[in-house]
C-alpha cells in the first residue's frame, strides 16, 4: 500500500527527493549517518507524530534542513507519504492518496490530504486501523520486537488485531454500544 514518500527540507534532504517503494522489499542501504533512520522520522512525522524526541531531536523544527557549509538553512520542512489506494481501502475516493505535512520556522505547519488542508485529527483518522498508523506494526524499531516478545496475551492480541484492521471495527462497535 506504501507507494512512495517525498521529502524537501526534510532533515539531511534538503533538496526534493522521492524513494519508490514497488512491490516486494525495499533495502535502505548507506554509511552512518547518511539519512536512512531520517527517512523512518519523516514517515513517523507526516503521520502525525508530535514527539520531537521520538523523531530524535530537541524541538519540532529540528526536522527543518539545517544548512551545511555549502548551503543556506531551509525556511521549512515538507514530507509527502504516497499510498496506492486501488483497492479503495483508504475512505478516500482516489486511486492515490496523498497525506503532506509541512512546517515552517515561525511554527506554523499544515496537513494536506491530496492537497487539501486538512486537521490532524483528519489524517489520524484517515490511517486509524490501516496499520500505517505511528503506534502501529508497520514501523518496528530497535527494542520494539522486544516488547512484542515479551507483552502479555492481551497486550500482543491487540497488536495482532491492527494488524489485521480489526481495531477500527471494535472502536465503532464500542462506540455504538456507548450510545
Ligand atoms: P546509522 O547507520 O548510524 O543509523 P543513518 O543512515 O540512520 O545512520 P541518520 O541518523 O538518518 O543516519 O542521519 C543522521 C544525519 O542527519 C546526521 O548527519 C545529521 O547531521 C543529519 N541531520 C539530522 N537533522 C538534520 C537537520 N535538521 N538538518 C541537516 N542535517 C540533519
Ligand atoms: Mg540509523
Amino acid at each position: 500500500m506504501l507507494k512512495a514518500l517525498e521529502l524537501a527540507g526534510f532533515k539531511s534532504f534538503a533538496d526534493r527527493t522521492r524513494f519508490d517503494f514497488p512491490d516486494g522489499i525495499t533495502v535502505i542501504v548507506g554509511p552512518n549517518g547518511s539519512g536512512k533512520s531520517n527517512i523512518v522520522d519523516a514517515m513517523k512525522w507526516v503521520l502525525g507524530s508530535q514527539s520531537a524526541k521520538s523523531l530524535r531531536g530537541k524541538e519540532m523544527s529540528d526536522v527543518i534542513f539545517k544548512g551545511s557549509q555549502t548551503r543556506p538553512a531551509a525556511g521549512a520542512a515538507e514530507a509527502t507519504i504516497i499510498f496506492d489506494n486501488s483497492s479503495g481501502n483508504l475512505p478516500v475516493d482516489a486511486p492515490e492518496v496523498h497525506v503532506t505535512r509541512r512546517v515552517y520556522r515561525s511554527g506554523e505547519s499544515e496537513y494536506l490530504i491530496n492537497q487539501q488542508a486538512v486537521r490532524l485529527k483528519d489524517v489520524r483518522d484517515l490511517i486509524r486501523g490501516t496499520g500505517v498508523g505511528i503506534d502501529a506494526y508497520s514501523l518496528i524499531e530497535q527494542g520494539k520486537v522486544d516488547r512484542m516478545l515479551q507483552a502479555n496475551a492481551k497486550d500482543r492480541r491487540a497488536i495482532f488485531e491492527e494488524a489485521a484492521g480489526i481495531s477500527r471495527f471494535k472502536a465503532k462497535k464500542l462506540e455504538a454500544e456507548r450510545r
